[in-house]
């Protein structure tokens, strides 16, 4: 995964975000390195674990695509409120300090 600093994230459109690079297709799928965009870490984590890399290269690989997807409207409905500079807390199962 790599960095690309922090500022806007092309999906969910936050400022100041800590940003990774995105294929937007799929390198495995011909995607080059025009081919990408800056997205946030939740997001990112978000698109990769809603859709596999074979829908990303024939369904979702442009951004409008994937700001149109059902699934991901309802995940950018929810980011959009959450403050740019920590990331959502990721609830670990099993584990509760009392
Ligand atoms: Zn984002
Ligand atoms: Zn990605």
């Amino acid at each position: 995964m790599a960095k690309a600093g922090r500022g806007r994230c092309e999906l969910c459109l936050r400022d100041h975000v800590e940003r990774t690079i995105h294929h937007l297709t799929p390198r495995e799928f011909g995607g080059g390195p025009e081919d990408t965009s800056k997205l946030c870490i939740p997001c990112h984590k978000q698109i990769h674990a809603l859709y596999p890399n074979s829908e990303l290269a024939i369904r979702l690989n442009a951004i409008e695509k994937l700001q149109d997807d059902p699934e991901m409207k309802k995940y950018l409905n929810w980011i959009k409120k959450q403050p740019a500079g920590k990331l959502p807390r990721i609830k670990k199962s099993g584990y509760r300090r009392l």
